[in-house]
């Protein structure tokens, strides 16, 4: 049942996809905005060259590092794209991508006059730009 909340994500990494399910799951109306293609942060390695190099890989279990809701069968220490790929899977569980506008970055996040709503603006590589009232933010 939707709760007439409408909440902004900015991210499309390990806490904005967790964050996101939660949100859903609540009947909260999520945005997510991401500036890269895809979806990984830190562990979007690849054509957007993100902070991982080749050689990574997690120092936690894959056990612990998967999340509570969709657990894994390994048993094992993930590469930077094994991670990756449990992450996307993630998604499509849970399809998250319809709930992400990517190649989207976030400029502007501001407390408007009535001291209870947000304002976010974004800008697409094309130029796009977006602007929206939101009853959160995440980051
Ligand atoms: C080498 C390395 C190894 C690591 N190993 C582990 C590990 O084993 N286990 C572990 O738990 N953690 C590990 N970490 C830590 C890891 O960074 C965090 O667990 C995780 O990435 C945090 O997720 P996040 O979503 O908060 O941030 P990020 O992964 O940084 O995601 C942030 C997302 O926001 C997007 N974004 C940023 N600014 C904007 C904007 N203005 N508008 C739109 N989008 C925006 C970015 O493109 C990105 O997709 C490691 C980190 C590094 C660098």
């Amino acid at each position: 049942m939707s709760s007439g909340k409408r909440v902004c994500v900015i991210g499309g990494g390990t806490s904005g996809l967790a964050g996101m399910v939660q949100l859903i799951n609540e009947g909260i109306e999520v945005v997510c905005f991401e500036k890269e293609a895809r979806v990984g942060g830190i562990f979007n390695w690849g054509e957007d060259k993100n902070g991982v190099y080749d050689s990574v890989i997690l120092t936690i279990s894959s056990m612990l590092m998967a999340f509570s809701d969709f657990p894994s069968d390994d048993a094992k220490y993930w590469t930077h794209e094994e991670y990756l790929t449990y992450l996307q899977d993630y998604c499509k569980k849970y399809e998250l991508d319809k709930h992400i506008v990517f190649n989207t970055t976030v400029t502007k996040v501001e407390l408007r006059a009535d001291k209870k709503t947000w304002l976010v603006e974004a800008t697409s590589t094309d130029g796009t730009k977006h602007s929206g009232v939101y009853d959160s933010v995440g980051a």
